[in-house]
């Protein structure tokens, strides 16, 4: 298989660490992804109506495409979804038959958090491989999200990488015929949708029931109950860890949620212990009642330099990478990325020199300028996302002021109950000043004052918040916003204006 510049070859024969592998390029015809003649036949698609069908998805695709620059034209949102809607109604059976157009197949990147981050790192792996991708960059990751992703695709792209949303993934397995499916973790995250995570892990456990045989799913060996959940198929595991910190550091050590409730063994149910602990429940465990114990990753991340949210220096499996994106949960997502690039044939090396580039996407600790001073945004999009942030954040010196923005639209989770599990105590130990924001500030407020802080007056307004912490954050100090999906949008439309517009209906 040659690449699109026609230079090299990728997804060769791998060995992965100790794991060897069978050619994952070259699958038995009719099994696979590589429908080398483009035309996707067999997918969806008696072989007599391929041409029709063909002519059809290109009508369909011009159709969608013009009524999405119509509605963006005027303003009628949702734009960046519509073409999707439109196009799987005009012409059923679209994304099964342009995903078989991909010679060089399609990943699939599920899971709770890290999903867009994840699936980006992939992506600029693939690229500078050479390879043309197509994806749902803008983090839309339902079918219609999808759906607009392949209407949008360059003609020559040979590879997709969709972030897709746990609950849908089952759904479009047959349509999207994944070669790997990436599982980052399974935290608790809007339980007005989703309710526990046993439930998620019975839709990730469908979805991987439906992989093709040569299929592989890459997950996260750090987190228990998604690891047991892939027990049984072709896993690749990726994991972090931390030799710098003493698993017995206690309720002050860096990643650890003093609040978090026990994780049971997902074998037999008993409480298990921490050797280690990154973030919330993922770390290393031993099971206090039977022989559960966490595996060793094929592809570790191992912790060497933290810089808060500004970059973190790891060993990704014996080759040394510094991220220009802070966290451990990055640290989590690059493993995920090499671990997946690995599978495909990138050595964990190629993929390094493709991640040291890396610059993060919406939220996801970004920079803006406000006031005249630097402000970093940072997605907390759940309590996990929290959790992970509140140290960095808490540790950083270089942080004079935090936002603590809150909303409770649909795309946030309408029930904000998960501020009381965060663990805000820490933020406030920090001792800088914090500023409620957001539809739910004066709850922030109150949150913030039970957790032994003082905040400045709560304002609503993104920008007004913003303003009050350049104001209160010291010279050479810089600001954080920490802040929920639609109160990320609401800062990026007062900052960057039109330009966030496109952004409106990425969780749609
Ligand atoms: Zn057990």
């Amino acid at each position: 298989m040659t690449t699109s510049n026609g230079s090299e070859t990728v997804f060769q024969s791998v060995a992965v660490d100790n794991v060897s592998m069978p050619a994952a390029h070259s699958p038995p015809p009719h099994e696979g992804f590589n429908h080398e003649d483009g035309t996707g036949a067999g997918v969806a698609t008696p072989g007599g109506a391929t041409a029709r069908a063909r002519l059809r998805d290109a009508a369909a695709a011009a159709a969608a495409l013009a009524a999405g620059r119509l509605s963006r034209t005027m303003r009628a949102g949702g734009g960046s979804s519509l073409p999707g809607v439109l196009v799987e109604s005009l012409s059923p059976g679209f994304i099964a038959r342009r995903a078989a157009r991909l010679a060089d197949g399609v990943v699939a990147v599920s899971g709770t958090n890290g999903k867009t981050t994840t699936a980006s790192m992939i992506r600029v792996i693939l690229r500078q491989e050479g390879l043309s991708t197509v994806g749902n960059e803008s983090g839309a990751n339902l079918k219609r999200g999808i759906a607009t992703a392949l209407v949008d695709a360059r003609s020559n792209a040979t590879v997709g990488v969709f972030e897709v949303d746990e609950a849908a993934l089952v759904s479009l397995m047959p349509a999207l015929r994944p070669r790997l499916v990436v599982l980052t973790n399974m935290f608790r995250d809007q339980l007005d949708r989703f309710g526990e995570v046993e439930r998620v892990a019975e839709l990730l456990r469908g979805a991987c029931e439906r992989l093709p045989d040569d299929g592989y799913v890459i997950a996260n060996v750090d987190d228990p109950l998604l690891w047991h959940t892939v027990e049984g198929f072709r896993r690749i595991g990726f994991g972090v860890r931390r030799p710098s910190v003493s698993p017995t550091s206690g309720a002050g050590s860096p990643g650890i949620d003093p609040g978090a409730e026990p994780t049971p063994c997902p074998r037999c149910g008993a409480p298990l212990n921490y050797e280690e602990r990154t973030i919330g429940h993922l770390g290393v465990v031993r099971c206090t009642r039977c022989s559960m114990r966490s595996a060793t990753p094929d592809y570790e991340a191992r912790v060497l330099i933290r810089d808060g949210l500004r970059s973190i220096v790891l060993d990704v499996a014996g080759v040394p990478l510094t991220l220009s994106t802070g966290g451990l949960h990055n640290a989590y997502n690059a493993a995920a990325a090499i671990a997946a690039a690995g599978v495909l044939g990138i050595s964990p090396t190629r993929s390094v020199t493709a991640l040291e580039s890396f610059r993060p996407r919406f939220g996801r600790a970004e920079e803006l300028q406000a006031n005249g001073r630097p402000v970093w945004l940072a997605l907390m999009k759940n309590p996990a996302a929290a959790a992970a942030l509140i140290p960095e954040i808490a540790e950083d010196p270089r942080v004079g002021a935090v936002v603590v923005s809150v909303n409770d639209l649909v795309a946030d989770g309408r029930d904000i109950s998960w501020i009381w599990d965060v663990d805000f105590e820490r933020l406030a130990t920090a001792g800088v000043p914090l500023i409620p924001s957001g539809t739910r500030a004066p709850d922030v407020a109150v949150r913030l004052k039970y957790a032994g802080a003082d905040p400045l007056p709560a304002s609503r307004a993104p920008a007004d918040a913003i303003r009050a912490a350049t104001d209160a954050c010291p010279p050479g100090k810089q600001a954080v916003v920490m802040a929920t999906y639609t109160a990320m949008l609401d800062i990026r439309r007062a900052f960057l204006g039109d330009r966030a517009v496109r952004l409106l209906d990425v969780r749609s």
